[in-house]
């Protein structure tokens, strides 16, 4: 089987009339499907539940995007079952049968990339280039998996003991457990939930309460690009219900995580303790929060240094888990940094992504809580420049947060150390590049970082001591490509399991060594 050549997908260009306008539409036609229920699905079976999430958008909560039915550990139970009949089968599926269905979903993606983009606006709150960027993503990582099964899963190299045949072969595990955030619920659902199956897995997915409509999608799609029923299992539902039974439940051979520090802490310890009739140690896979920092020093272009720290924190409301959360700056520029990127935060538009603005809402009535509690605390720890509050939006009761720079934080504030996820920026002065490094690698996380600086000497050393899964040089810290930038943190940020990068399917499958004497 030959694949062309693997490129990341490219971006529609939303100033462009005509695909603006055809966005528009796309939005009108789902706002005509919204309000539905939505079943689990395990196997050949559509089970409707009376007890339902429901899912809202973030900048109109009154707009119900669906209600999707709730797992119960019973359901975890059923799935579990079904899916490792599936296994049974998928497992000796051929590798090209299953390479397929992935590069088959792509192409749906790319054919029905406005509906997805839509529905990620309405249900998640994404503008119209976050959500070309994410539909992007998940058509990256299909078809980036689909090509690294081919090479990496299908011989291995070993050499050969003198009177024996000596080989190897990668075989899947069994059934594993994808649980995903709302941040990313089309690309990182698909990507964490396909990695497993192209590799001759069978998967159990539990979506984020907030954005279960969009992975409801995402089943659908699968399913039409002929995966089998079974080999995948949508059991959306409360994380501490149907997630954790699943992560507890002896049948589950292995998990992947994507999501907050605390519940991946959780899961880990959890899936540790071997549970009844299990057979094997779980194998467990963590992506978690950050605490993202950027150093600008006195060498650097200082114009676009302040752009792409904008560009970085406040991009979906500074939702990524890659978003910059502390600007680190030398004090020789620091006042010109902080007042450039000021009037940068001042002139971003805050409202409705479905309009195509900037700044969208923060998720949940949750996450507007939250963001309170740390602009409560921001004039007691620093000086707010911009921004300070947050409430709901008085017509529509959306959940937003007012972009915020709070100036002349200390390394170990709070508001540094904590990760907010919202469009709250910290910036941190410093007197030097050297104090700058050791600010910078204060945190518990170590997922995402960058510099800017002209000085190469200074970008050698920021390559060797800037502690971080994925570090940028005098670029945005966001915006990680499948392929070219694998992503993933260190520290308490995760396992670096290192999404999108060329040893992902690894963390799926198993080595078995066959030695033969002749
Ligand atoms: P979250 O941890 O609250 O929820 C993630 C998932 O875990 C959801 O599906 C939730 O239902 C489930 N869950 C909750 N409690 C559970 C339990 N006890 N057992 C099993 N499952 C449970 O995170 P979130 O708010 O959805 O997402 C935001 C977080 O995700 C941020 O911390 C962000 O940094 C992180 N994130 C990390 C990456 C990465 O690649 N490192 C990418 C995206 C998001």
């Amino acid at each position: 089987m030959n694949l062309p050549e693997y490129v990341n997908e490219p971006y529609a260009d939303y100033t462009v009339a005509d695909n603006n306008a055809a966005y528009r539409a796309a939005l009108e036609n789902v706002r005509g499907q919204l309000g539905r229920d939505y079943p689990l699905i395990i196997g050949d079976q559509h089970i409707m539940l009376t007890d339902a999430i429901l899912s809202v958008n973030p900048c109109n909560p009154q707009q119900v995007i669906g209600r999707v039915s709730s797992a119960t550990a019973a359901h975890a139970q059923q799935a579990l079952e079904v899916a490792q009949t599936a296994f049974q089968s998928w497992k000796n599926t051929s590798l090209e049968t299953r390479v397929a269905v992935l590069v088959k979903a792509a192409q749906i993606i790319r054919e029905r990339k406005l509906e997805y983009n839509a529905w990620l606006t309405l249900e998640v709150g994404k503008n119209y280039a976050e959500a070309e960027g994410e539909t992007a993503e998940a058509v990256d990582f299909l078809e980036y998996y689909a090509r690294s099964a081919l090479s990496l899963l299908k011989t291995v190299q070993t050499y050969q003991l003198p009177g024996e045949h000596d080989r190897a072969e990668y075989i899947p595990l069994g059934v594993g457990v994808s649980i995903t955030p709302w941040n990313f619920p089309f690309a990182i659902f698909l990507g964490q939930a396909c990695a497993p199956i192209v590799a001759g897995n069978t998967m159990i997915v539990k979506p984020a309460e907030d954005s279960a409509v969009i992975a409801y999608k995402a089943i659908e799609l699968l399913l039409e690009a002929g995966l089998p029923h079974g080999v995948i299992n949508y059991l959306p539902g409360l994380g501490e219900v149907v997630g954790d039974a699943l992560v507890k439940h002896p049948m589950t051979r292995f998990i992947s995580f994507t999501g907050s520090k605390s519940v991946g802490l959780h899961i880990n310890a959890e899936a540790a303790k071997v549970g009844a009739g299990q057979k094997w140690i779980k194998r467990v896979t963590l992506e978690l929060g950050g605490k993202d920092s950027m150093i600008i020093d006195e060498t650097a272009d200082l114009e676009a240094a302040a752009s792409a720290a904008v560009a970085g924190a406040f991009g979906f409301a500074g939702q990524k888990c890659s978003a910059l959360s502390r600007l680190i700056v030398v004090d020789s520029v620091y006042a010109q940094v902080l007042e450039s990127v000021t009037q940068k935060v001042k002139a971003l538009t805050v409202g409705d992504p479905a309009d195509n603005k900037y700044v969208n809402a923060v998720i949940n009535q949750e996450s507007l809580e939250k963001s309170k509690h740390y602009l409560e605390i921001a004039p007691t720890e620093g000086r707010v420049t911009v921004g300070g509050s947050a409430s709901s939006n008085p017509e529509t009761e959306g959940y937003f947060v007012q972009p915020t720079v709070v100036a002349d934080v200390k390394p170990h504030a709070k508001l540094a150390q904590d990760e907010i996820f919202a469009p709250i920026l910290t910036v941190i002065p410093v007197k030097d590049f050297e104090e700058a490094v050791q600010v910078f690698n204060n945190t518990d996380y170590g997922l995402t970082g960058g510099i800017f600086s002209s000085d190469p000497q200074r970008l050698e050393r920021a390559e060797r001591e800037l502690h971080v899964g994925n570090l940028y040089l005098n670029r945005k810290i966001t915006g990680a490509m499948v392929g070219c930038h694998p992503f993933g943190g260190f520290n308490l940020s995760g396992t670096d399991s290192k999404a999108g990068g060329p040893d992902y399917l690894l963390h799926f499958v198993q080595m078995k060594s066959i030695a033969r004497k002749i």
